[in-house]
Formats: C-alpha cells, sequence, structure tokens
C-alpha cells in the first residue's frame, strides 16, 4: 500500500478554507485554533476505529483525489476484500514519509469546521500520548462493537476520558449490521455503558448506533435504524463545543531556553496560555523573581513585529532588568500565577513495567520543569477496568502496577510549579520517566493557589540595602567579588586558596576563603555527592558567597564543582547582583592530583570504598570560559597566587571617589 510521499499534499490544501501552513504546523498559526475540534477515537481493538476513520474521510471527502480507487485496485488486484481502514493506513504511511506533516494529527472537514484525529488506532504511542497529554482532545468518540459489547478496553478507555477531563464523548455503537441493527441489543448496551460511565463520573448523552463498514449513521442516516432519531456521528461531533481558547486563560509561559547575545538575554518558549504584552510586569517561578517586558521577538513567522504575543506561539522576550531565568521557570502575571509546591496529590495512570514504588527517586516533567520526585504515598488503587478500588492504608500497597489507576501523594526536590487540573489543563498534567522511559502520566488537583503578590513584596524582592556597595568599597578600598576555584581533589586549589587569602589579608584587604570540606560541616551537611546534590551544594555556597561579596568581602571559594552548568550559575547568582566573578580553574591533571592524593581519597575511589567521586567515577568538565587557568603542576603556590594577584587586583579597585561618602 506504499505510495509517494508528495502525494499527501493535495489532500492537505485541498481542504477547503484552510492555508496550508496552518495545517503543516497546526501549533504554530494563530487564528484557527478555536475552528479546529480535537478528537481522539478510542474502544477496545478490532472494535473499528480505523474503519470508522477511513469510512468519515471517505464520507467527507477528505482523502486526495483518486487514492480510493487506487486502493480499490489494489486490493482487486492482490484478491484482498476493500476495507476503510487501508484507506486510514495508507494515509498514515504516507505522513510517515513525509516529515512536514505530524504523523500523529490527521485532519478532516464537515461542513461545519475542520477536526484533528490527535493519534490514530494501533499507534504504539496512542495509549501513552492520550494519558501524558502529547496529544490533548477536545472531544472523543468512543467505540463499542455491538456483536461483542461492552469489553476491558472500553471500560478502562471511558475511565481515562474522565480522568482526562475530556467530558464531550460520543459512543459509537458499531458493527450494527452484525447484530441483525437490534434496537434491543443497542438499548441493552447503552443502559450498561451508561452505568459504568456514571460510576467515574462521565455523562455520555449520545450513544449513535452505526455500521463503520456500511456507513449507517456515520454521514448519512441509515434505512436500518428507523427507530433511531438522534443524530449521525458526523452531526453529533458538529455540535461539539470548541474549546475554550487558552488565550483567555492566565498566563503561563514556560522557559525553554536562555539565550545570551552580549548583554542581551533573550527568554525563549512557548506561551500555553494568555497573553504577554511589551510593558508587562511578570513573575517567574519558582522563586518569585519579577522583571518587566522590554521586548518581544517573533522568529520565522514573517509578520509584522507585534508588542504582544498570545497562547500557541513560540516566543522570545527581553526583559528591562536581568535577572535570573533558566529553562523549567515559568512566567505569569503577578495577579494569576501558578501554584509553587514539593507535596501535591495527583491522579496517576502508570504504563511501567516495573512497578511504581513508594521510596526510589523518579524523574518528573511538567511542561519544561525536569525535576526528581518521590511516591510519598499511595492512597487509592483504581483498576481501571472493574473500578474496584483498593484504599490503602499506609502499611498497604506501596505500589502502583501496570495499568492502575491510583491516586497518590507526590514529594519533588524542589519546588514545582503547576496549576490544579481543572484551571489550566497543560499545566496540571505531568509524566514519570523510568528507566527513560516515559512510565505513566497524571493529573494534579486540589494545589491551593497562594497570592503571591505579597509574598513577592514583602518578602521576595531583593532589598538594596541604605549603603550602597560602591560606599562600602569606598571604605574599604576594595570592591566585594566572588573568586572562584575549580578543579580535581588535589589540584591545589585550597592551598592556593588560603594562600591568596593570606596575601589579600595583608592587603589590609576583606577577604574570606568558603572551603568546601567546612561548609559540608554545617550549611550543607544534609548534601551528599550525587549530580543533584552537587547542585545544591553549589547553588548554596554560590548564595553566600554572593551575600558576603555584597557586604564587601572578597569571597574565595575552593570547590571541585565539577559541573559547568553549576559553575554558570554560580556566576549568574554573583552577576545578577552585580558583583564580579572570577573563575579560576586549577588545571593540575588528573594524574598528577592522584599521585599527590593528599586525603587519600583516590585510593579509596579506586578501591571502591567511596563512590561517584570526580575524575574516578563521576566526571569533571573543565571551564570553557573560565578568567584564569593556572597550571599548578608547573607552578609553585606563590607563583600561582602571584598569578591571581597580577590579573585580579586591578579589577578589584574602588572606583574613583564618590562625592557620597
Ligand atoms: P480497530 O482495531 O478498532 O481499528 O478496528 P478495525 O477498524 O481495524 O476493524 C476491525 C474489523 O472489524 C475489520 O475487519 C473491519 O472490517 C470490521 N468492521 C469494522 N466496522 C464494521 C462494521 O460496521 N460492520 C462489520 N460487519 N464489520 C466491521
Amino acid at each position: 500500500m506504499t505510495t509517494t510521499a508528495t502525494s499527501i499534499q493535495p489532500q492537505t490544501s485541498s481542504v477547503a478554507g484552510h492555508s496550508e501552513s496552518s495545517i503543516q504546523n497546526p501549533e504554530s498559526s494563530i487564528a484557527p485554533e478555536a475552528q479546529r475540534l480535537k478528537i481522539v477515537f478510542v474502544g477496545h481493538v478490532d472494535h473499528g476505529k480505523s474503519t470508522l476513520i477511513g469510512r468519515i474521510f471517505y464520507d467527507t471527502n477528505s482523502f486526495p483525489d483518486g487514492k480510493v480507487e487506487q486502493i480499490k485496485k489494489a486490493c482487486d488486484a492482490e484478491g484482498m476484500e476493500f476495507e476503510y481502514s487501508f484507506l486510514l493506513d495508507a494515509l498514515l504511511e504516507e505522513q510517515e514519509q513525509n516529515i512536514t506533516i505530524d504523523t500523529t494529527q490527521i485532519q478532516f472537514r464537515t461542513e461545519k469546521r475542520n477536526y484533528v484525529i490527535i493519534d490514530a488506532p494501533g499507534h504504539k504511542e496512542f495509549l501513552k500520548n492520550m494519558i501524558t497529554g502529547a496529544a490533548s482532545a477536545d472531544a472523543a468518540v468512543l467505540l463499542i462493537a455491538a456483536n461483542e459489547g461492552v469489553r476491558e478496553q472500553s471500560r478502562r478507555h471511558g475511565y481515562l476520558l474522565s480522568l482526562l477531563g475530556i467530558k464531550q464523548v460520543v459512543v459509537a455503537v458499531n458493527k450494527m449490521d452484525l447484530v441483525g441493527w437490534s434496537q434491543e441489543k443497542f438499548e441493552a448496551l447503552k443502559t450498561e455503558y451508561i452505568d459504568f460511565l456514571k460510576q467515574v463520573g462521565l455523562e455520555a448523552k449520545l450513544f449513535v448506533p452505526i455500521s463503520a463498514r456500511n456507513g449507517g449513521n456515520v454521514q448519512a442516516r441509515s434505512e436500518n435504524t428507523p427507530w433511531y432519531t438522534g443524530p449521525t456521528i458526523l452531526s453529533a461531533l458538529d455540535h461539539f463545543q470548541p474549546p475554550a481558547s487558552s488565550r483567555e486563560l492566565p498566563l503561563r509561559f514556560p522557559v525553554q531556553d536562555v539565550y545570551r547575545f552580549d548583554d542581551r538575554r533573550i527568554i525563549a518558549g512557548r506561551i500555553e496560555s494568555g497573553t504577554i504584552k511589551a510593558g508587562d510586569k511578570l513573575i517567574f517561578s519558582p522563586n518569585d523573581k519579577s522583571a518587566v517586558v522590554k521586548s518581544i521577538e517573533h522568529w520565522g513567522t514573517g509578520s509584522a513585529p507585534r508588542d504582544y504575543a498570545i497562547a500557541g506561539e513560540s516566543i522570545g522576550i527581553t526583559l528591562t532588568e536581568q535577572i535570573f531565568v533558566e529553562r523549567g521557570h515559568v512566567a505569569s502575571h503577578e495577579s494569576n500565577p501558578p501554584i509553587e509546591a514539593h507535596r501535591f496529590k495527583a491522579n496517576l495512570f502508570w504504563m511501567g513495567k516495573n512497578h511504581l514504588q513508594v521510596g526510589p527517586r523518579y524523574k518528573l516533567k511538567l511542561a519544561t520543569q525536569e525535576i526528581d520526585c518521590e511516591i510519598v504515598s499511595v492512597d487509592r488503587v483504581i483498576d481501571a477496568s472493574t473500578l474496584e478500588t483498593t484504599t490503602t492504608g499506609a502499611e498497604d500497597r506501596k505500589y502502583v502496577a501496570r495499568n492502575d489507576v491510583a491516586e497518590i501523594t507526590l514529594q519533588t526536590r524542589g519546588p514545582l510549579v503547576f496549576d490544579n487540573h481543572d484551571v489550566l489543563p497543560i499545566m496540571g498534567r505531568f509524566v514519570i520517566v523510568d528507566d527513560r522511559n516515559v512510565a505513566g502520566g497524571g493529573i494534579i488537583f486540589g494545589g491551593v493557589y497562594a497570592d503571591r503578590r505579597n509574598i513577592a513584596s514583602n518578602n521576595i524582592y531583593w532589598h538594596d540595602g541604605d549603603i550602597t556597595a560602591r560606599q562600602r568599597a569606598l571604605r574599604n578600598g576594595h570592591k566585594g567579588a566572588v573568586v572562584w576555584f575549580t578543579g580535581l581533589s588535589g589540584s591545589g586549589k585550597s592551598s592556593i586558596a588560603r594562600a591568596l587569602e593570606r596575601e589579600l589579608f595583608k592587603h589590609n584587604m576583606h577577604v574570606y576563603v568558603l572551603d568546601g570540606d567546612n561548609v559540608r560541616h554545617g550549611l550543607n551537611s544534609n548534601l551528599g555527592f550525587s549530580p543533584e546534590d552537587r547542585e545544591e551544594n553549589i547553588r548554596r555556597v554560590a548564595e553566600v558567597a554572593k551575600l558576603m561579596a555584597d557586604s564587601g568581602v572578597i569571597v574565595i571559594t575552593a570547590f571541585i564543582s565539577p559541573y559547568r552548568k553549576d559553575r554558570l550559575v554560580a556566576r549568574e547568582i554573583a552577576r545578577n547582583s552585580n558583583i564580579d566573578f572570577f573563575e579560576i580553574y586549577v588545571a593540575t591533571p588528573l594524574e598528577v592530583c592522584e599521585k599527590r592524593d593528599p586525603k587519600n581519597l583516590y585510593k579509596k575511589a579506586r578501591a571502591g570504598e567511596i563512590t561517584q567521586f570526580t575524575g574516578i567515577d563521576a566526571p569533571y568538565e573543565a571551564p570553557e570560559n573560565a578568567e584564569l587557568i593556572l597550571h599548578a603542576d608547573r607552578l609553585s603556590v606563590t607563583e600561582s597566587v602571584t598569578t591571581v594577584l597580577d590579573n585580579i587586583l586591578p579589577l578589584l579597585a574602588p572606583g574613583e571617589a564618590a562625592f557620597e561618602i
């Protein structure tokens, strides 16, 4: 059934009233959002999903010219009976070869509007996409074959629709031809399934007796159902409400990336909901840093520049002040911020091979956030097919098994930014990654919104003291700064840092060494050596260093700080408070460090007595843009200190005397 890759094009461009670009990239265009209804077809395997979709495409003339004939001919040639599902297969095959079209989205059009089928049956990611929200539907067609009746997946899919908050559902009772178009059978099935749906809180108003294969009650009414007065499938779909425009919802702009050009920083992302305008005051969560939007960049749209952007657009913004923002942060307006919490409740569907366990760490992804989490408790487990519920006490279930739906309590390592799913679905939906695969998805409910205007104005804003940094510098005779040494264990960081401290002290400077071991004795005594803990270790040190430097001290740090990203965070933390940051790489080769081994740590690491030791079984990422590199294996400590002083002393001068002192 293979056809050429280009033959799909006439189909897309022939759809009345649609520009090709809006079809090829439905999410990037603005106008059509409200006109398109996204639907999903669900139901037990073999109950006729593909056939119904093929039939709908046929009835609505949505196939490229000649396609149906071509496939009928191919069937004849191979002596096969023609099936409408072949049409869908052919369409999908073409799309898979045509990379400009999202393979999970196909479209058809009725007189009223366009429909996007957000995933096709048989697609192996089908259920996963539905659960994870990779594809979110506005409405659903749930198929049940009349000859087989309500089956396991009919129930499970019904339950999942309710879980995902999809309220617009039409139940297609298919293969009515196989039960002689019996009204009695139809009504019995309807009663049984309505009962089930009621239990899951879903009210399906519409049950339509159809034959996808023969076409009865799909578009045209069937002569076989004089007893049926309701709508056909297509007119039922046309009666569904278009989704509330996400433009009307509060602003959520999850940051995807921050691009730096000289002094300019462009914060890039996709607006998930709401609108954003130049001049708007934004809050970035977590941490409630606020700043005003200076400009908005629309990339590659070719349209005239605008000083606003709306839901669905991928944009970049610049801010009037430089604040520290990174991937995962979510911008909102001050009046309507999201929730920020470590602990929350969720309904979760688990698809993983292994049980989801209470205790271990998993990765949770929500919008652009990626954060470690653990399951605190499994509060209720529901078998999605029988709806049997196990209410678990603390001593009971400590896991969620494959295909279970469960109510769980989760805890994240840092604050998670989210919304309740019923308020803002896209920000209330997360996935859990186990063993590098998406193994489950959930929706969050019951989170409490706090009025962050108070928090922001009372507690979180940075207070510039009455005494300025310049005044302190003039009094002290030098500026405060952070001198950040990085390098392997045994590279000489601490010795050089101590010697530098003595030298600066002799120069009558206020100086202090923040030593790695010392900090781990107190401030960071709760942290270990995993990548996450190392990251947090460095972040705290950077924050402390910033505060000390702001008080006028030259802070010298001597931490291995093996990750480039963490050092960049440290630099940003200082720079955001206008504090000079000097990164000094003590570049002693590993062999030399290992030979020195002043604390016998390499030996222990080689013997497996300690793990995650930098250079042995944990990486060290050498700096790319350090202010200074010291080849400490070739320099004495004194020579190293002299080199540092030569480079930094001129930069620590307080500047010219000012009249304000
Ligand atoms: P899916 O797994 O839900 O996508 O099911 P398919 O669309 O592949 O259909 C499974 C089988 O049921 C195919 O052999 C179809 O021809 C058949 N089928 C689908 N709809 C009807 C119908 O209305 N009447 C009859 N008799 N068979 C149908």
